[in-house]
């Protein structure tokens, strides 16, 4: 069988599948208890006896552990963005030799889009986007001890930028742009965990941006409040909100 992805196509794809990673941090079982020391489980029998399992091999952690491949997966989504954005505008950029044997990295990537595209990222963004590469080295060679609460703000800090990325470059909302899946018709299942992520992000300055961004482009369009996601973010015109692609609320829409 034959595997062919373009650029383009290969950042919406990892994209899509670090989407679906985010929501398969919730494949947590209440029941089960993991030792980090040890990689050790604690579990609780269904007849309500405590069980125990220690391996010296490799033992399952918990769901939220794929915040991990989530982000990663964001982070490697972000580089193709941009190698793609500088692609378009000049086919030879991305390589570092003229043979094209070689890509450029994700720092340099970062330099030549502001380059191109000077006003595309704020100051808060664009350092987001250059600790991206750190913070992938730091998730794939160190034993790293953070939350799940504070990776889980990380994959909704990086989603938001690449929301803004995609909308400022390619005017791909990305709700919708995943919605569809010809095999199965619109499935709500995507939309949903885009909902996830962009749930309590008020402060996030790419969704700021993007929200502003539509207001100047669409400057007839009335914002409503959104009662999938909680932001200021849905349009009256297109009666869907622009963040998470929740339909517009009729009642809402009757009270403001
Ligand atoms: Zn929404």
């Amino acid at each position: 069988m034959e595997f062919r992805l373009n650029l383009k196509q290969n950042a919406f794809h990892t994209l899509h599948r670090a989407i679906l990673e985010f929501r398969s941090r919730n494949d947590t079982e209440e029941t089960v208890q993991f030792d980090h020391d040890d990689h050790s489980l604690t579990f609780l029998r269904a007849d309500g006896t405590k069980g125990f399992y220690l391996d010296e091999g490799y033992t399952h952690p918990p769901g939220y552990y794929n915040l991990k491949f989530c982000i990663l997966g964001l982070i490697q989504t972000l580089e193709l963005l941009l190698k793609e954005a500088l692609r378009a505008e000049n086919p030879n950029s991305i390589f570092t030799d003229s043979s094209h044997t070689k890509t450029i990295s994700l720092s340099s990537a970062v330099k030549k889009i502001q380059d191109v595209m000077p006003n595309l990222f704020n100051e808060a963004q664009l350092s987001a986007v250059i600790q991206a590469k750190e913070l992938r080295n730091t998730i794939e060679h160190y034993e790293v001890r953070w939350t799940s609460e504070a990776l889980e703000r990380i994959a909704k800090y990086l989603f938001s930028v690449i929301m803004h990325f995609c909308y400022s470059v390619f005017n791909i909302r990305l709700a919708e742009y995943y919605a569809f899946d010809a095999r199965i018709g619109t499935s709500s299942e995507i939309v949903d965990i885009i909902r996830d992520l962009v749930q309590n992000t008020d402060n996030m300055p790419s969704q700021v941006s993007l929200l502003s961004q539509w207001s100047r482009q669409n400057p007839e369009d009335r914002m409503l409040f959104c009662i999938g996601c909680g932001h200021q973010s849905c349009s009256s015109t297109l009666k869907k909100c622009i963040l998470c692609g929740e339909e517009l609320s009729p009642l809402i829409e009757q009270f403001q």
